[in-house]
């Protein structure tokens, strides 16, 4: 029986952080459990393969790139502990990417008992590449050949025990989705920890690789690092790897001169040697798979192209592109109106029986008033509001990653992309801003191209989030549908694909002028990988997504929506002079505003509402509403005659959309990009460019308006 995660709480061990230096502290539970690391190419179901063994919930999606840092989780099994790590997806760990340079570490040095390589039994030969590059590193390695249920419906015929003997170490067939196979993995990882290490067909290279690595061993013997093997190594410095070497300084303390390295080279053409240990492993595993894969049917391929050719189709990729936002929005308003209703009348009602229990208790009438409409009625907002558009939403997102259509996307994109300079992955980060752009800016680590991850991190929050959805939804539907019913709810999905579309555009200039002011440098090449369109698993989607992302960002939402309440509750109610700390703040903030087309109190509950955007709009109401109190507002009659009475015309709901969309990206997505750039300098350019785009663009709106008489 596999024994997953119970004994340790998931929050304790899913280590989101990034390593920079690609390794992590391994946590174990006991001293004597073991670490097994998890390898494999993108895309492969290596982090499927992890959460099964371990109950957590590393991000899962049809596109390659997602895992992009070392997590680690815990497993038991027949009564022992394993701490398994998740390394990032990569193709060789010959570290010419980040990736590739964070895998290679911890399998060098992470002090793994074992590795597991996962590969995906449609595309065998490519992962066998890094297979073998494994076992040469890592004798203690299991071959987990998963998606074995796609390849017998897309005519794979894969012979295990074929690939056991070519490769000498155990191989396991697995469809991680449905947990088949897992406990077959998990014993052949107990029997080669407790087991003598297996001795793995190795590559066997040319005459001239072999000679040098014979000349190098010696040297690498007097400094030689235990646990690495010293063929590996000189292999590796064979490759012309530089990286490597630096590496054993930075986790060993080991130097080794180069001119030792030179010298012990002398007299060999050092990049041909290069190029012949790269093809003799490609050549090794097409051989291995010529011999374990048959190919028995071709219909699945045939499908798949299909299913490019309209998805990717000149003339079709972006008409379905739209249409698909389009529909999705369109289920997420008109099927969020009922339930968002019914959650404000209920929750509102609960506040009411609140109120009478804190009179009941007799509290003192400032108190309960700062709980119940500062503190509670926020919370209920935000509540009411967010939580049915996103629990229609995300699914429906997730479907559509799970479907493998993202990388699509980013396919009808990259021509633009690249025509400002960036790179076509960046769609695949913007997809992710949808949710939240926090994960937008983590996410952009799939970008190889320091200058182009940069591009996606300054421009990812013209995407807007999901905490900006409600305020887009609500405004639309307000102050520019008028009719009810499906029309209406056509209408108003329309234009919020209008307003994504306007972002999209913005992301593209901004780009563009950064690529030829500060950020200067051509778009580089790189592979973008269009995986097989899988069937989603619906049921799980929705638990996943409901359970994973809306309530995450709900939770996160209300944490700071209880304080807010409370603060704006404060501002609201204190009063210095005639009015209130709050309408002194507005007044400050009046003129500026004003030619922006808004208000003081607008601007400034986007300035409050800096930790989270879901706030923006309960601040709004509650300065309108002077007593610091939110009446019940799911109803949109209501908090249009609130709006329209404090002097809001259209020029004003747009303008609050426009600057919704651009302007500072929330606290959280700005402490990540802190994060992920270590600079100062990009922390501010990301809050600025946003800012600026949003004030000139409502500035001229308002202009124009004024201008013809509105
Ligand atoms: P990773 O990039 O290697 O971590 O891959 P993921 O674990 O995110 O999986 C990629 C996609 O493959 C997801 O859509 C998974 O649901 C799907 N997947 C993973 N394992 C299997 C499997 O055994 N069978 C099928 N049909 N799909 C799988």
């Amino acid at each position: 029986m596999i024994d997953v995660g119970t004994e340790r709480k998931k929050t304790d061990v899913l280590l989101p952080e990034p390593v920079p230096e690609g390794l992590l502290c391994i946590n174990r539970v006991h001293p004597e459990d073991r670490v097994a690391a998890l390898a494999g190419n993108p895309n492969v179901g290596k982090s499927t393969v992890f959460n099964a063994l371990t109950h957590l919930r590393q991000h899962t999606g049809n596109w390659a790139g997602k895992t992009v840092s070392n997590a680690q989780g815990y497993c038991a099994f027949h009564g022992r502990g394993y701490v398994l790590v998740d390394l990032p997806g990569c193709y060789s760990l010959l570290a010419h990417s980040a990736e590739e340079e964070a895998a290679r570490d911890f399998l060098c040095f992470g002090g793994a008992d074992a590795a597991v390589v996962v590969c995906d039994a449609t595309c065998l030969e490519r992962n066998l590449n890094l297979v073998l590059q494994t076992i040469e590193l890592q004798p203690r390695t299991v071959v987990c050949v998963n998606l074995m249920d796609e390849a017998k419906r897309r005519g794979f015929a894969v012979d295990l025990e074929e690939l056991h003997l070519l490769l000498g170490v155990p191989v396991i067939g697995t469809s991680a989705r449905s947990r088949r196979g897992l406990e077959h993995l998990m014993a052949a990882l107990e029997r080669v920890m407790d087991g003598d290490a297996p001795e793995p067909n190795t590559v066997v290279y040319s005459d001239a690789v072999e000679t040098a690595v014979a000349r190098l061993l010696p040297l690498l013997q007097e400094n030689y690092p235990p646990h690495i093997p010293p063929r590996w190594l000189a292999l590796r410095l064979i490759d012309g790897d530089d990286s490597i070497r630096a590496a054993l300084g930075t986790y060993l303390n080991i130097t080794l001169a180069q001119e030792a390295i030179d010298a012990a080279l002398d007299g060999f053409d050092r990049a041909a040697l290069a190029d012949e240990v790269v093809s003799a492993i490609v050549r090794h595993a097409e051989r291995i798979a010529a011999v374990a894969v048959r190919r028995i049917q071709e219909k699945y391929d045939r499908r798949d192209q299909r299913l490019d050719r309209l998805f990717t189709g000149k003339l079709t990729g972006f008409p379905i592109m739209l249409l698909l936002l389009l529909f999705i929005f369109w289920l997420t308003i008109s099927g969020a109106n009922y339930p968002s209703a019914l959650l404000s009348e209920g929750l509102f009602a609960l506040g009411e029986l609140l109120r009478g229990l804190c009179t009941a208790l007799v509290l003192p009438g400032w108190l309960t008033s700062l709980l119940i409409d500062g503190a509670y009625k926020t919370l209920a907002w935000v509540v009411s509001v967010m939580l049915p558009p996103m629990a229609i939403f995300f699914p429906l997102f997730t479907l559509l990653e799970d479907l493998g259509y993202l990388p699509r996307v980013a396919f009808n994109l990259d021509h633009a992309f690249r025509k400002c300079s960036a790179c076509g992955k960046q769609a695949l980060t913007m997809c992710m801003g949808f949710g939240c752009n926090a994960a937008g800016v983590v996410g952009a680590r799939i970008i190889d191209s320091p200058r182009e991850r940069l591009l996606a991190i300054l421009t990812n929050s013209f995407v807007p989030c999901n905490g900006r959805f409600p305020t887009l939804i609500a405004i639309i539907t307000m102050f520019f549908v008028t009719s009810a019913g499906f029309l209406g709810s056509v209408l108003s999905s329309a234009l919020l694909v209008l307003v994504i579309v306007l972002g999209v555009a913005m992301t593209f200039l901004v780009c563009k002028l950064l690529s030829k002011t500060v950020l200067q440098g051509v778009p580089s090449s790189f592979a973008l990988e269009l995986p097989p369109y899988r069937r989603p698993q619906i049921g799980k989607v929705i638990i996943r997504s409901v359970l994973d992302r809306t309530l995450f960002v709900l939770g996160r939402a209300a944490a700071v929506a209880l304080p807010a309440g409370v603060l704006i509750w404060v501002m609201a109610n204190v009063t210095v002079g005639e009015r209130t700390l709050l309408m002194h703040c507005a007044g400050f903030l009046d003129p500026f505003a004003r030619l922006m087309g808004l208000d003081g109190v607008i601007l400034l509950a986007f300035i409050l509402g800096l930790p989270a955007n879901e706030i923006v709009v309960p601040i709004i109401l509650m300065a309108y509403l002077a007593q610091g109190s939110l009446t019940e507002m799911a109803d949109y009659t209501a908090l249009h005659t609130l709006l329209v009475a404090n002097g809001w015309t259209w020029v004003t709901a747009l303008c609050t959309m426009l600057f919704s969309l651009f302007h500072w990206p929330c606290s959280t997505t700005l402490m990540t990009i802190k994060k992920e750039t270590q600079s100062l300098k990009w922390t501010l350019a990301a809050l600025v460019i946003p800012t600026l785009c949003g004030v000139v663009l409502c500035m001229a709106v308002n202009a124009v308006a004024a201008l013809f008489g509105a």
